[in-house]
């Protein structure tokens, strides 16, 4: 075998297929996967088009070992690439977004326009009469054609919706530069054309690996939202008193120098009572992002309970007496409510629950010594 044939003949053409399948394979086992665990319909387009594409190369893989390469195979194959480009341009769509009946009919619309288009596939026979290789160039024409329509509406309509989007449209200009490869070859210079061949053996890889990147992303991404979710409160968005207390596990079982900030709202209650409780709700949002704030460069911030919220202070050359009373003087001014709070330094022998506790009783003194105050716990 000559190194020629790898390269260029239907050997590589083969090759270049079966790469595809295996991706596709992959995207399959992934976006199927995603669907069965979360039962959104969105990931079933997905899935459906990674069929489409499997079955569209494995028609091609049988086409090019049979050579049945007859007018029907072709318009087969031809709307095959056609469906399962729609299709596939639907699923990245769903990874981000819910689908409702408008987007339903303007993708499925793509797919019917392509069957209307194709009326002109079998209308050519009749009306021209040329040589075979002729009448079927003319057949192609039309839907190879809407294969760019295609690739415009998608390449300006998608990207605003969709997160990745520089990823996507090389995506698209790869596939733009697969069909056009494939026109020039096929029309300009009878399917001989080598370096066309070649490009058009290898940018369907890149394409459907792009792809593949693409739907791997998502899931990092869905996956880390799920996980953000479960360590976090959903209110307001601090770390939730699990999270928190394991951290401070940690720092305790490594004897780190640590001290923790516990604080709890001053009659929060009658706040809730006399201005409702989204007013609440609010309140406790301000307060904290003023924590998250403050522990942005030294700790970590948590919601321990109710309205009561704690920090981790782990930079050791942090003034702990200075820092609660920055707290404690920004809740004051920058929103309607005050807070007590207490705060406890780290000693050897202490655990991380003796720890928060000390907190939590330095707190409770500045609660029962007039509120709106600073005590360390002695
Ligand atoms: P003190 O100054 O002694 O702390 O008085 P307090 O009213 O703040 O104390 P208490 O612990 O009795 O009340 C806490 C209130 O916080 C009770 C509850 O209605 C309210 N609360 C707890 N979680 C939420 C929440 O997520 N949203 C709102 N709006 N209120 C909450
Ligand atoms: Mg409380
Ligand atoms: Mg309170």
């Amino acid at each position: 075998m000559k190194a020629v044939d790898l390269l260029f003949g239907d050997l590589a053409s083969l090759l270049s297929h079966v790469i595809v399948l295996v991706i596709v394979t992959l995207m399959f086992v992934i976006s199927l996967r995603l669907f069965l665990d979360r039962r959104k319909k969105g990931y079933m387009s997905m899935t459906f088009s990674v069929i489409f594409v499997g079955i569209h190369y494995l028609l091609k893989i049988y086409v090019l070992l049979t050579a049945l390469d007859t007018s029907l195979t072709a318009y087969v194959l031809l709307m095959l690439k056609i469906v399962s480009f729609v299709l596939l341009n639907f699923g990245v769509y769903q990874l981000y977004n819910r689908t409702h009946r408008k987007q339903y009919i303007f993708f499925y619309g793509l797919i019917i326009m392509g069957f209307v288009v194709s009326i002109l596939h079998f209308s050519v026979p009749q009306m021209y009469s040329g040589t075979i290789q002729q009448v079927r160039l003319l057949q192609d024409i039309a839907l190879e054609l809407y294969v760019f329509v295609l690739i415009f509406l998608c390449f300006y309509m998608i990207p605003p919706y969709i997160g990745q989007q520089a990823k996507y449209q090389w995506a698209l200009t790869i596939f733009f530069l697969i069909q056009t490869c494939h026109l020039i070859n096929v029309y300009m210079y009878g399917n001989e054309q080598i370096w066309l061949t070649l490009a058009g053996n290898i940018l369907p890889i890149v394409f459907y690996f792009l792809l593949f990147i693409m739907l791997f992303d998502r899931v990092v991404e869905l996956m880390q939202a799920i996980y953000n979710s479960s360590i976090t409160d959903g209110l307001t968005r601090l770390y939730n008193r699990k999270f928190f207390y394991n951290r401070v596990s940690q720092y305790v079982g490594r004897h780190l120098p640590i001290s923790i900030l516990f604080s709890d709202i001053d009659n929060f209650k009658k706040l809730n009572d006399t201005k409702g409780h989204q007013m609440g709700d609010d309140v406790l949002k301000q307060v904290a992002q003023i924590m998250k704030e403050e522990a942005e460069e030294c700790g970590i911030a948590g919601r321990y309970g109710g309205e009561e919220m704690v920090v981790m202070v782990t930079d050791p050359s942090v003034k702990m007496e200075a820092f609660a009373e920055r707290v404690r003087s920004r809740i004051e001014k920058e929103t309607i409510v005050t807070a007590s709070i207490g705060y406890s330094k780290y000693k050897n022998g202490v655990s991380a629950e003796e720890l928060i506790k000390q907190a939590d009783e330095a707190m409770y003194k500045a609660k029962t010594t007039g509120k709106n105050k600073v005590v360390k716990y002695a």
